[in-house]
């Protein structure tokens, strides 16, 4: 393996897209996968009743970020999606992100106004400037109440920590609404692509100059890759530094346990995705994928997420004890000057699928921008 320039760890969204930016350029790029598939945690299939099925979990596209928007619409056709979602609470199926129409249904309310719903706020919210954890941040919005049977146990279930243990911004990526819109995100750009995401990879990844190896563990024959001129490394920082630094300080991570039923009707529930916010369950959500782009089947299948310590890394724990392993991990990672690490688990952040595009897309600028660019499409 040393007839390249490039090598790039991990096919999802950071090493495709470099992939795909350095082909363009003219390099010869090496992708090591170490999972049976490209598209990271992306990858979708269709199952057996012929319905489009995320494995690791439903994807929904968002951007306010236009030069990021026009770079995936050159590798797939997208329809507008816009996502939303409803809570299980007290036996009421509830917009979230709070809106009007959650206030009046568990609380028996009659607000009608955007005024009304600011005064019902006013009345409930408690001030903190700024929120200094995850508890402060909802108290700040919604208040005491909505804060216990929505966001307190469902975080509890997710992370294994309640808000108070996790960085403000974690709990601040809900927004609440003083009107009707029950639209998971406001996002300019909401979309998913046609066919799918792997199909989307595909395409990004469809270019003479790259060659994908699946099944292969980085670190089970880096001795045996020489000659590259930059290595681009996007699976777990910690992992990169205990094989090759003996540094051993692991990071916290959160992985999913998806567990899937089939249901002999058409559908189960009313909406792609229903969180279960209280503690009677173990799981966070149940996600029909079927709603998704309105497919059609005679039955169904849903999947349940139950997050988990241990697996797959999915999701960085953003609070104060992690940044600081962090911080240390990213000195080191400073030194290796031909290694960058990139995307959510190499950066250890909470990126959404654009940022995690317009990340990739920023690094290939400040490396590279004086190369010349053939072959673009
Ligand atoms: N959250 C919650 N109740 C909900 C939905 C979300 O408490 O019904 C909290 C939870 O801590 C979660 C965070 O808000 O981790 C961010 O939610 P988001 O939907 O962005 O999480 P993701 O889709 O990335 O799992």
């Amino acid at each position: 393996m040393t007839n390249f320039d490039i090598l790039i760890i991990g096919a999802g969204i950071s090493g495709a897209v470099l992939a795909e930016r350095y082909a363009s350029a003219g390099k010869q790029v090496l992708i090591i996968e170490k999972r049976d598939h490209i598209a990271g945690n992306c990858f979708d299939y269709y199952d057996e009743n012929k319905i489009l099925t995320s494995k690791y979990g439903a994807h929904l596209f968002h951007t306010n970020d236009h030069a990021v928007w026009k770079y995936v619409n050159q590798f797939a056709d997208w329809y507008t999606w816009e996502h939303k979602v409803v809570a299980k609470v007290d036996e009421h199926l509830v917009p979230i992100p709070v809106n009007i129409t959650t206030v009046n249904k568990l609380f028996n309310a009659e607000i009608s106004s955007e005024k009304e719903m600011q005064q019902w706020l006013s009345e409930n919210r408690i001030s903190y400037n700024p929120p200094k954890n995850g508890e402060e941040a909802v108290l700040n919005r919604v208040g005491e109440v909505l804060y216990d049977k929505m966001f307190k146990h469902y975080t509890k279930k997710q992370w294994d920590k309640y808000p108070a243990e996790l960085h403000a911004s974690v709990l601040e990526r809900i927004p609440v609404r003083d009107n009707y819109d029950d639209r998971y995100f406001s996002d300019i750009h909401q979309a998913l692509p046609k066919g799918g995401y792997t199909k989307m990879f595909k395409n990004i990844l469809d270019h003479p100059n790259i060659t994908v190896l699946l099944n292969t563990d980085y670190f089970e024959v880096e001795d045996q890759i020489s000659g590259y001129e930059k290595l681009f490394y996007t699976g777990p920082i910690d992992r990169f530094f205990r094989f090759n630094k003996n540094l051993t300080e692991k990071l916290e991570y959160r992985s999913i346990n998806f567990v899937r039923e089939e249901i002999d009707q058409e559908y189960f529930q009313e909406n792609s995705v229903v969180n279960y916010p209280g503690k009677e369950v173990d799981f966070t959500r149940i996600v029909e994928y079927k709603h998704f782009g309105n497919q059609k089947s005679a039955t169904t299948s849903i999947v349940k997420e139950f997050t988990v310590d241990e697996g797959e890394p999915y999701y960085p724990v953003p609070n104060e004890k992690n940044q600081t392993i962090y911080a240390q991990y990213k000195k080191e990672a400073d030194q290796l000057l031909d290694v960058h690490f990139v995307g959510r688990l190499a950066n250890y952040k909470y990126f959404n699928m654009d940022q995690a595009f317009r990340n990739a897309l920023d690094l290939f600028e400040s490396l590279e921008i004086k190369l010349p660019k053939q072959h673009q499409r």
